[in-house]
């Protein structure tokens, strides 16, 4: 057979490419001088499969796509006070290169726009490293998200930096307000060179789908940020990683995302793939024109929208039934599928309705495949409480779906292979 999402995603491309609306970005002459034609698409899974279509190995600059991986880097080399003490996280509203900070702190508003990313590429790596290190740890971090050495086009640097006018301007403000501490022009050459990194939409698809999978490479295995980094990462890039069109992008497509000036997009889906684009003409906001029509065609055909409220699951509680008779009968709740609150909820209303006048009571969890957290502590406290209301209680869990089941204070449960383990042999 062949595979279908190469298929899907070469008829994606052939639907946007007679869209040449768009400019590419002209304030970098490099990359106006690019080939305005180039266009691809890739998906990778949070097991390492890639699939593309299109120009997927053509490299170009990460320019601002590189700022959600810096601010990653940043929260995990220095901790999340001392960068959110400096960057904040509200969405802004404005252009991407916009010289606005908060009045009072004189805080950059948030990460992606450049103030914010500015700030924070002066925060990667060790308190009080050089410029070199610093851009060297940059490009380290960077290369692990993607899970290849990447390297740096110097020609694009230098032409940005030739015009970086503005990008200046907002440094030497910053400055005035202290939140740089060191000279404006060396960390905009730093991050110049961080957005002038180099990778291809196959790599951008990878480093995209290195953060839907809480942050380990799906191809080195690598664990490059901690979890919590990745959560806080993903939210701001979802509030406010297409600058003044995020609050669109949030309804229409609703996929967390963060788009370049040379033409790359990406999208994170939690727990599920990266997703990357390349078409160099830019929107008025700097998002690129094909990119965001092929966002939108994947989100709608594929349901991709994070908000979209996932199908009723079936129900959690599969029986409710009493096995044997007389003394011996035993209460029997058969759960299925995965449970969290909403599921776990449903359990202990379940319970509590019931109100089981048998001695003993058997939780079923041979047909669970997954149990999170507050889920697994609401069916303990469950267990708990039936054996202060003086039941035996008994919890059938083959596969160890739930490890450990400590009920806690005056709590004993009984863990068995199958319900017959739990019935008394005369029942
Ligand atoms: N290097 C570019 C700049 O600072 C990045 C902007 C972008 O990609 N939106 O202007």
């Amino acid at each position: 057979m062949r595979p279908i999402i190469p298929d899907y995603l070469a008829e994606a491309l052939g639907d946007v490419e007679p869209d040449d609306s768009g400019e590419p970005a002209a304030y970098i002459p490099e990359l106006a001088a690019a080939d305005p034609e180039r266009l691809a698409a890739a998906f990778a899974t949070v097991d390492g499969r890639v699939d593309g279509a299109g120009d997927v190995d053509v490299p170009f600059t990460i320019q601002s796509i590189s700022k959600p991986f810096a601010y990653a880097l940043a929260l995990a080399d220095r901790g999340f006070d001392p960068v959110l003490a400096k960057v904040g996280v509200e969405p802004s509203g404005e252009a991407f290169n916009e010289i606005s900070l908060e009045s009072g702190t004189g805080r950059p508003l948030n990460p992606m726009i450049n103030a914010g990313a500015i700030t924070v590429h002066s925060l990667v790596g060790a308190e009080n490293s050089s410029s070199e290190d610093r851009v060297e740890r940059v490009v380290h971090g960077l290369s692990a998200f993607a899970g290849r050495r990447l390297t740096v086009d110097t020609e694009v640097c230098a032409s940005e930096l030739k015009h970086a006018h503005r990008n200046l301007a907002i440094a030497h403000m910053l400055r005035s307000h202290d939140v740089l501490t060191e000279d404006a022009r060396a960390v905009v050459d730093g991050y110049t060179l961080q957005c002038s990194v180099l990778v291809t939409t196959r790599d951008l698809a990878i480093m995209a789908a290195t953060l839907a999978n809480r942050g380990v490479n799906p191809l080195s295995g690598e664990q490059v940020v901690p979890e919590p980094v990745v959560r806080q990462v993903l939210s701001v890039m979802f509030s406010c990683g297409m600058y003044d069109a995020a609050g669109d992008w949030a309804t229409q497509v609703g996929i967390p995302a963060k788009s370049g000036v040379a033409g790359g997009l990406i999208g994170a889906l939690p727990g599920g793939i990266g997703i990357a684009t390349f078409s160099p003409r830019l929107d008025r906001h700097g998002n690129s024109v094909r990119g965001v029509s092929l966002f939108e065609r994947f989100s709608s055909d594929m349901g991709l929208h994070v908000m979209e409220v996932p199908s009723a699951g079936r129900a959690v509680v599969r029986s409710n039934h009493v096995a044997g008779s007389g003394p011996g009968a035993l209460r029997v709740l058969e759960l299925q599928g995965g449970i969290g609150f909403a599921g776990a909820e449903r359990v202990v209303r379940e319970v509590l309705e019931t109100d089981p006048r048998e001695a003993r009571v058997a939780i079923d969890l041979t047909r669970v495949h997954a149990i999170d957290d507050v889920a697994r502590r609401m069916v303990l406290e469950v267990t708990r409480r039936l054996t202060l209301d003086g039941h035996e209680v008994y919890l059938v869990d083959p596969e160890t779906i739930l490890p450990d089941p400590d009920p806690g204070d005056g709590g004993r449960v009984t863990v068995v292979r199958d319900v017959d383990a739990a019935m008394l042999p005369s029942a």
